[in-house]
């Protein structure tokens, strides 16, 4: 197995079962959890507001659509691949069913399956033949089933696609929803560039420095805030502590 992360390119430990870094998988777990999010309210979207009919102004040549086209392109039912465009009039990618079933398709494929005899004893070892999401085959059910398969994913020369595919769907459902994962900033300056741009955010395993290619584990963080913050408190009393006045 390479010890390098395939999607992020990181150096991960000499003899690493896992083909993506954990930071990597922590980014993955948090957008399987957030498009079930997108996907309730891309619903509501999905349907555009027609709003009271207006007097005068310009008119239209014909009725406004029923639904948003850019909604449905990911609600829709679908192919898990993409047809041949030859002439470019696809619009839309995969929609979000379509690609998820497709990876948790493809995942059951490859994943390990102990046969048994009618005794419960096994068998030999095959591969599973179909994923059962068992809270069913929309948006939350298939996330919630490859987030409990992940640890087997991220074992697989395959991950980065299922990581760009997934964090393509995920930058579509947010150009609609407007939705952005948070981010709080930190209050210790970056140890490498040391401007004040250390940023905590919700879909990161680590803290971000957003000037420079910093990167600190939450108590690689601590650690150095509880060392630089005293020191800087300390400083900036001086400076609005006032000089004591000179003996007359
Ligand atoms: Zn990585
Ligand atoms: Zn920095």
């Amino acid at each position: 197995m390479d010890d390098v992360c395939l999607t992020c390119y990181t150096r991960m430990p000499d003899h690493s079962q896992r083909s993506a870094c954990t930071g990597c998988e922590y980014r993955l777990r948090s957008w399987l959890r957030d498009l079930p999010h997108h996907y309730v309210i891309l619903q509501t979207l999905l349907h555009p507001d027609t709003g009271p009919a207006r007097r005068g102004g310009g008119g239209r040549a014909h009725a406004p659509l029923p639904v948003r086209v850019a909604a449905l392109d990911l609600l829709g039912p679908g192919q898990p691949v993409l047809l041949d465009d030859p002439h470019g009039d696809q619009t839309g990618g995969i929609p979000m069913t379509a690609l998820l079933m497709g990876w948790a398709r493809y995942l059951a494929q490859e994943f390990p399956a102990v046969n048994r005899d009618e005794h419960g004893r096994p068998r030999g070892v095959t591969t599973c033949t179909a994923a059962q999401p068992w809270h069913g085959a929309d948006v939350p059910g298939l996330c919630q089933w490859l987030t409990a398969y992940l640890p087997y994913a991220v074992t697989r020369p395959w991950i980065d696609d299922l990581y760009d595919q997934v964090q393509d769907l995920l930058e579509r459902a947010e150009g609609i929803t407007d939705l952005k994962p948070r981010a709080r900033a930190m209050d210790a300056p970056c140890p490498q560039c040391q401007m004040f741009a250390l940023a905590e955010y919700q879909e990161e395993l680590n803290i971000l420095c957003t000037e420079c290619p910093a990167v600190l584990t939450p108590d690689e963080y601590l650690a150095h805030r509880d060392r630089v913050m005293p020191q800087l408190a300390a400083l900036a009393l001086r400076i609005i502590t006032p000089a004591p006045q000179a003996a007359a």
